[in-house]
């Protein structure tokens, strides 16, 4: 099969990799539908991660199911499925409890690789969520969305609790922040206010839902949701890039008593413990279990309520994936789908 390796920073090859095979009975064997580039994949890709020597890449994934190991029973062949990039038994305590992310057998599914045309799914019947029927095709980009970004702005806006009367800031305008707002909506909030400097960007929060846009940043653009609150703050408060002055933007925007729902993979941040003790917010966050959302969303997609499937705005052949991550990187695309 083909696959996408990343040798170096900014160095990624498509190549002619074996094709997956069951190793557990658990285990599933999918052929993607298609396949996408995150923004945490940026991170390897400047040099701020460290590589351990050729790398395969990706970790979002939609497909149909080509083979099931002997003890998989709810998952069948042929059926179109969805998962998480943290495969996850889905029964243990902390799955139970909706941390699915942090599941006692939890397997990384970046460690695998799912830029590729076929993927081995560990947990299957833990992780994969299956629709009712194959989905047409023009779903297949919002199913996409739905195994991280879509997942994680909505594990964010959550952890922000996010709701009717809430006024919520989103800090960070990826694919995980714009799908953030859209959660906002959804889950209720009165005004939702999108923090970016890109027009392109800009526009499709205000379509997901956002009610008003601030271009301001850092202390900046902690002043204007201050002064758009009634010096108080929003309630609620998404951080969704993971840089220091990202996190500490958020924490500040938050008034007294509210919520940051922080999911940006945080790189080189350290809370100020008086900061911290002085503004006086709950903090929750960190590697989203989108799997507790996933039966939810699919819902969502499969009646047409939602449309995540808009945060990708560049579409190239699976071969081209070199192009996919340049163009993310230079900030030309918000989200590159591969097809497959
Ligand atoms: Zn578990």
């Amino acid at each position: 099969m083909r696959g996408a390796v990343m040798y170096a920073p900014g160095d990624v090859r498509v190549e002619t990799l074996d094709d997956p095979r069951i190793e557990q009975p658990t285990d599933a064997i999918i052929r993607l539908s298609a396949a996408c580039v995150c923004g945490s994949d940026l991170w390897p890709y400047r040099g701020i991660e460290k590589l351990q020597g050729p790398t395969r890449m990706g970790h979002e994934y939609v497909g149909i199911v080509e083979e099931v190991g002997s003890a998989v029973t709810s998952i069948r062949k042929g059926q179109f499925v969805v998962g998480s990039f943290w495969a996850s038994d889905n029964t243990c305590d902390i799955c139970r409890a909706g941390y699915q992310s942090a599941c006692v057998h939890r397997v990384l599914m970046g460690t695998i690789g799912s830029q590729a045309e076929y993927l081995r799914v560990p947990l299957a019947d833990g992780t994969l969520v299956a629709t009712p029927e194959l989905p047409p095709a023009d779903l297949i980009p919002s199913y996409l969305a739905a195994s991280d970004v879509l997942g994680t702005g909505w594990f964010a806006a959550v952890a922000a609790e996010a709701g009717p009367g809430k006024t919520v800031a989103v800090v960070g305008d990826g694919a995980v922040g714009l799908l953030a707002v859209l959660a906002a909506k959804q889950l209720g909030a009165e005004r939702i206010i999108a923090m970016s400097r890109h027009e392109p960007r800009q526009k499709l929060a205000t379509e997901f839902g956002a009610t008003d846009i601030v271009t301001e940043r850092g202390d900046e653009g902690i002043a204007r949701i201050k002064d758009m609150t009634g010096g108080l703050g929003a309630h609620s408060v998404v951080e969704a890039v993971g840089t220091q002055e990202s996190m500490m933007q958020a924490v500040h925007s938050t008034r007294s008593g509210g919520h940051v729902g922080f999911v940006g993979v945080t790189h080189d941040v350290s809370l100020p413990g008086m900061d911290m003790f002085n503004a006086l917010v709950h903090l929750h966050g960190g590697p989203a279990p989108v799997r507790r959302f996933l039966p939810d969303l699919m819902r969502l997609i499969g009646d047409r309520t939602i449309d995540p499937g808009k945060v990708f705005d560049l579409t190239l052949p699976l071969d081209q994936a070199a192009e996919g991550y340049r163009a993310m990187d230079e900030r030309r695309a918000i989200k590159t789908l591969l097809q497959v």
